[in-house]
């Protein structure tokens, strides 16, 4: 199996969760722990329960903002992504 491409498919929520949760977590420094471990953790599980948009490599940038730029779409992602900061922080995969 080969696991990369030349012509590669992006799913457009990747970088969407991981833009929204540096802007409103790691900026902010609101996590209770935001070791590597943690920050991956929480981004998996986000990820995990969004419905993926896939997009090209060559066409994503435009798609990616313009989905980002949509309210409604971030105001959805940010209650995934802020259930999920709270089932991390209460169970974190470490001591
Ligand atoms: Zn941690």
């Amino acid at each position: 199996m080969r696991l990369t491409r030349e012509l590669s498919v992006l799913n457009a929520m990747e970088p969407i969760v991981i833009q929204l949760f540096e802007d409103r977590y790691l900026k902010e420094r609101t996590l209770v722990c935001d070791c590597k471990r943690c920050q991956l953790d929480i981004l998996l599980l986000t990820l995990n329960q969004l419905p993926p948009k896939y997009t090209s490599t060559q066409e994503g940038e435009a798609y990616i903002k313009a989905l980002y730029l949509n309210p409604q779409f971030q105001s959805d992602i940010l209650k995934v992504l802020t259930q999920s900061v709270q089932v991390i922080e209460n169970r974190p995969n470490h001591p």
